[in-house]
């Protein structure tokens, strides 16, 4: 590889692209041992012939043997990092691929239940040795793969859905601080459920009273928090299937408080300023508007219109807790935005805390690519 790779290699970055190659491994997908631009062994990496992102780093040992020893190591380290999410909630994630020293590999677990990603051909070499470690460590009554992503065709990969050990049942009743939900490994977003933002969601829960809405609600994964101390909750999506679970998780808590608005967050925003409406707990977790960096722009605009019209909307008093799941929306663009939002909401805004990933999630310092969830909880003081 060249020099360039080098130093970010060296940066603790463990990607090496394509374009930064001098020499190409002529052997199938798996694990290669990597030189510098001089020849040194530096490491072992996933190997991916096909993909932009053709090594990601495994091991700086260039001895290292990547057997099912090693991957049971691996992982068995991240799982042990997991202890405390343990104790709050039985979903969590307990592979965060780069961000775990497993690129391209997510685990997730959902009570007794195991669903992975295999995102490259690199890692996808290795769903025996994967497979077999999280059965040793974890246990579980099944393990689903959920390889139905769009990247899978980058790396030359197919996309399915298998169960790869045991049974996985299309609904998995998992719990988080205390509240109950159905995950749905199959076909839900993601993994079948939007574990990465469970530590926003319990601090929304701590802020919530009154009049609360929760846009852009999913399966009602705010909602459920916010309806522990709010009066009245609106849970609001454009999907009505994603409503009907929604409903179905409100029922399994037994919470009475919560209504349903299926309509798009735009439209309901506009409408509830125009007709002065005022609620007391705000919450906007929006998909990423902003999939690309040429799409940032656009997506700026409308992160900017969907919590411009969510501070106007807030009571005195009121909490907005808002967030962004952009990748390419920077820390320092997000809280510009809302800046930007607030000078023309003609309201008094405090920024009560800043938030990111759960700790199942962590985002590394030299990694950037492990981190894309930022949030802020807001406060209205007029
Ligand atoms: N807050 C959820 C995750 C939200 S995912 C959680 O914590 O689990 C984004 C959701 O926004 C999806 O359910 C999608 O149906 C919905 N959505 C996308 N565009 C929308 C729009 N314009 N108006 C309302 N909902 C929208």
């Amino acid at each position: 590889m060249n020099r360039k790779a080098e130093r970010r290699w060296a940066a603790g970055h463990p990607w090496i692209f394509r374009s930064d190659l001098l020499e190409r491994a002529d052997s199938p997908a798996g694990a290669v041992r990597v030189q510098s631009a001089k020849g040194r062994p530096i490491g072992v990496a996933l190997w991916s012939p096909k993909s932009e992102i053709s090594l990601r780093m495994l091991d700086r040992d260039p001895l290292a043997e990547i057997d099912g020893a090693w991957w049971h190591r691996r992982i068995g380290d991240a799982v042990r990092r997991r202890e405390r999410v343990s104790s709050v909630a039985t979903a969590y994630r307990l592979v965060h691929g780069e961000a775990d020293g497993c690129p391209s590999l997510v685990c997730d677990r959902y009570g007794d239940h195991v669903v992975v990603q295999l995102l490259s051909a690199g890692i996808a070499h290795f769903q025996k040795e994967i497979v077999d470690a999280l059965i040793d460590l974890i246990d579980p009554a099944g393990i689903l793969a959920r390889n139905d992503v769009p990247v899978r065709t980058k790396e030359g990969l197919a996309r399915t859905v298998e169960a790869l050990h045991g049974q996985v049942p299309r609904e998995i009743e998992v719990m988080e601080n205390g509240v109950r939900y159905l995950a749905a490994p199959w076909d839900g977003q993601k993994t079948g459920a939007f574990l990465d933002q469970r530590e926003n969601r319990a601090l929304a829960g701590t802020v919530s009273r009154g009049r609360a809405l929760d846009c852009f609600s999913y399966h009602g994964s705010f909602a459920l928090h916010l309806a522990r101390g709010a009066d009245s909750v609106t849970a609001l999506d454009s999907s009505g299937p994603a409503l009907e679970r929604a409903r179905a998780n409100a029922e399994l808590n037994g919470f009475g408080n919560i209504d349903f608005a299926e309509a798009d967050a735009f439209d309901f925003l506009r409408a509830a300023e125009a007709a002065g409406e005022r609620y007391d707990t705000v919450v906007l977790d929006p998909p990423a508007f902003a999939k690309t960096k040429q799409s940032l722009p656009g997506a700026l605009r409308g992160y900017k219109e969907i919590n411009l019209r969510g501070m106007k909307l807030l009571a005195p008093g009121g909490y907005l807790f808002t967030a962004s799941c952009s990748f390419h929306l920077s820390r320092e663009l997000f809280l510009e935005m809302l800046r930007d939002a607030a000078a023309d909401s003609g309201r008094t805004l405090a920024l009560r805390a800043t938030t990111g990933q759960p700790e199942d999630h962590p985002e590394i310092l030299t990694i950037p690519e492990t981190g894309y969830i930022k949030g802020a909880l807001l406060q209205a003081l007029d």
